[in-house]
């Protein structure tokens, strides 16, 4: 730490982003990245921003937000881009969230939440999940502060239901409620269509896991025009241009496909399925996954030995040492070769631990 860092940041302690190796030696199952290409359009469309690159980008992504509200049956002024939605969730801890209005989420979801709320100097709670790590929609029924919610959750995959979701939202009139779907395309709810019955819904989302555009980064939020609004000014006060030339082009062919969304989310939810069968037969215990990955403990390998024993055979999944879950390895779903090649490893794992 240099001695010119501010005082107020001087305990912050930074998001740990999973390992990103650049060598690609690995069958990578540890950052819940699609593992099908963009559809071949993307690569013409990025390809034809090249040109145009030395101006500035459109700083309202107007044809991308059109074609997004468009399918999400909402008006453009209730969508906002950013880059990758962790983008947009620091804007929502920025706008919506103070002394007056702490932020309230799970003890065991998506770690950057705890970092966004520290970075901004905001005062949190964390709520435990149950014991099975389900959301007891209760702990958040009228709480009455700024609630950040993923669902499916990380690294559980555990969803709650549109309804769950509605008795929450409705039961807190006052305060935002923040819904992270970032992995909803996998077989869960959505909350968007309830943002034309609650002003005080935002839900956000990305083309990071089923849009196969991690590196590309662009997320969204929906709600309001009124919070949209809100989370304009915060970008507009920050970084008008957030969503680069490629990457704005990218969004819009991807969208123009959206048949192959789809179909790759199909192919992850039976490739998923598989996977927790043959799991199940080796004796782990998983939780119920509506994402991309699964999240299982063996009763007789901790969950640092699985991942560093994979991880020496060529397999990267991740691994959380943290209290409740260290037991645990979350392993993303990737193509059924690489899946089978994941079980064939646990098998021999297993078999050298016995
Ligand atoms: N929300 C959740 C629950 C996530 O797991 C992630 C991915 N790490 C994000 C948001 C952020 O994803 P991105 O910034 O790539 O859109």
């Amino acid at each position: 730490m240099s001695r010119f860092f501010s005082k107020k940041y001087e305990k912050l302690i930074p998001y740990t982003p999973g390992e990103q190796p650049q060598d690609m030696q690995y069958i990578k199952l540890n950052t819940n990245e699609s593992p099908f290409s963009p559809h071949p359009a993307v690569a013409q469309a990025v390809a034809g921003e090249i040109d145009k690159l030395r101006l500035y980008s459109d700083p309202d992504s107007k044809t991308l937000t059109a074609l997004l509200a468009q399918q999400l049956g909402v008006d453009p002024d209730q969508v906002m881009l950013t880059n990758g939605s962790d983008d947009v969730l620091n804007f929502a801890f920025m706008a919506f969230c103070d002394e007056a209005h702490p932020a309230i989420f799970p003890d065991i979801t998506y770690g950057f939440y705890k970092v966004f709320a520290e970075v901004n100097g905001v005062p949190y709670t964390q709520i435990p999940l149950k014991e099975d790590f389900s959301v007891d929609i209760t702990d958040y029924c009228g709480a009455g502060k700024t609630i950040f919610i993923a669902n499916p959750n990380a690294p559980t995959g555990i969803a709650l239901t549109r309804a769950q979701v509605e008795e929450i939202v409705k039961s807190n009139p006052n305060s935002v409620v923040v819904i992270d779907e970032a992995y909803v395309d996998f077989g869960g709810e959505s909350a968007v269509p309830l943002i034309e019955k609650y002003d005080n819904l935002l839900v956000v989302q990305t083309f990071s896991k089923s849009r196969s555009m991690a590196g590309a980064r662009l997320g969204f939020a929906v709600g309001s025009k009124a919070l949209i609004g809100d989370l304009n000014t915060l970008r507009y006060s920050t970084n008008p241009y957030n969503i680069n030339r490629m990457t704005a082009a990218a969004g819009v062919a991807t969208l123009q496909n959206s048949d192959y969304t789809v179909k790759n989310c199909q192919t992850i939810m039976e490739n998923r399925e598989w996977t927790v069968k043959a799991l199940k037969e080796f004796d782990f215990t998983l939780t119920d996954s509506k994402a991309n990955f699964l999240f299982a403990k063996h009763p007789s390998i901790d969950g640092k030995t699985l991942y560093q024993k994979l991880k020496q055979r060529g397999v990267l999944v991740r691994h959380f040492d943290k209290a409740r879950i260290s037991d645990y390895v979350r392993i993303t779903v990737g193509t059924a070769e690489e899946m089978q090649t994941l079980i064939g490893k646990i098998g021999e794992i297993l078999e050298e631990t016995k």
